[in-house]
């Protein structure tokens, strides 16, 4: 018999990308991979995958995607960092044409599982003032008050995923993925977050020989961040339960601030930088963390691989791609 197909929407970026290897490893043999990005530019693109460039925002599109799917992972979204979303909220906004053409053509094609990604950024920004929050729990996304552009894309998505599941029977299964790092993704050219930010900057430093750095923001701003190993291993386990079927947390609890971000990259380059802050650049809100309580109840497992050891790794892979000259980062205008 044959195997079920797998979609993934967004493969050519970095946590789609990092999905498809995966599902590979694990010995998948249907998957097919999407991205609007030509092939030249997607982070990971592998032989004996059904490779796929499409528009996701066009309805025909989408029911190419879903055409004998069995499950769909979402991950494709025009999107990046704070310095992106905070000046790109119009478009950041019309991927929501993404995911409802592709919930509905899902719903057409009887696909049996439905993956949307969806963000720690849905969650009300009136309790994220404070850098020594304690976590997010899934219930303060309400009352409504996201970021704007982005957060609200998500939210709305989360809950057209929700009403197809009601009024349509489509199962659905979404994460709210708390900032996820490591190789294989964004460094420069404006989308990057601030790991991988930090890490470019770091090494351009060290490079120059001006041994000194900017942040944005007062550097005291507090995130937590997921390695990608996580984020992927989660996704799968939340995919896979069934008993998740609503929104869930998937990030780590490790909370550091910006200028502790800045001190392990620092200690990994064996460099200190003076440090200047910009006051006026994007950075986004106060504090962020992730509560697990909720994901280690449904899966008894949670991210775990510490901050310094997943930064080891993106510093290392983003080295080699600024030694090598290679970026796939141009800057892309998906609109
Ligand atoms: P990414 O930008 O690396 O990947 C998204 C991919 O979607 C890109 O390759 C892009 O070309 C593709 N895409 C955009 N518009 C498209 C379209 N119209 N048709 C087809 N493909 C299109 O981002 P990522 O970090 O891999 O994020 C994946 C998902 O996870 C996104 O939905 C994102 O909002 C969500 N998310 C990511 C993070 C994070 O820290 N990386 C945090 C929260 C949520």
């Amino acid at each position: 018999m044959e195997e079920n197909l797998i979609v993934v929407c967004g493969a050519g970026g970095f946590i789609g990308g990092h999905l498809v290897a995966d599902l590979l490893r694990q010995g998948h043999t249907r998957i097919r991979a999407i991205d609007l990005k030509p092939f030249d530019r997607w982070y990971q693109r592998f032989p004996g995958v059904e490779n796929l460039s499409l528009d996701l925002r066009e309805l025909p599109a989408c029911r190419q995607a879903a055409n004998d799917a069995f499950w769909i992972y979402n991950h494709a979204a025009d999107m990046g960092g704070m310095g992106f979303i905070e000046k790109n909220k119009a478009l950041c906004m019309m991927s929501v044409l993404i995911n409802t053409h592709l919930l509905k053509a899902a719903r057409e094609a009887g696909v049996q599982r439905f993956y949307y990604a969806s963000s720690a950024c849905v969650y009300n920004g009136a309790k994220q003032t404070d850098p020594n929050i304690t976590g997010l729990k899934e219930e303060d996304a309400y009352p409504a008050m996201p970021e704007d552009g982005y957060g609200w894309e998500k939210l709305f998505s989360e809950r057209m995923c929700r009403h197809y599941t009601e009024d349509f029977g489509l199962v659905t299964r979404l994460a709210r993925y708390h900032n996820v790092y490591g190789p294989n993704g964004t460094f420069d050219g404006g989308r990057e977050k601030a790991p991988a930010a930090i890490c470019r900057k770091v090494i351009s430093a060290k490079r120059s020989g001006r041994h000194e750095i900017e942040i944005w923001g007062s550097g005291e701003q507090t995130r937590s961040f997921m390695y990608i190993d996580d984020c992927v291993y989660g996704t799968q386990a939340i995919m896979r339960s069934e008993d998740i079927t609503f929104p869930i947390n998937l990030g780590s609890e490790e909370k550091v601030s910006i200028n502790q971000l800045v001190d392990i990259v620092e200690s990994i380059a064996g460099v200190k930088l003076e440090r200047r802050y910009d006051l006026t650049a994007p950075k986004g809100v106060n504090g962020r963390n992730s509560d697990n309580t909720l994901l280690r109840k449904m899966l008894g497992w949670e991210p775990s691989i510490p901050l310094r050891t997943g930064l080891e790794k993106t510093y290392a892979w983003i080295y080699d791609q600024m030694m090598s000259g290679s970026s796939k980062d141009a800057v892309v205008n998906l609109s």
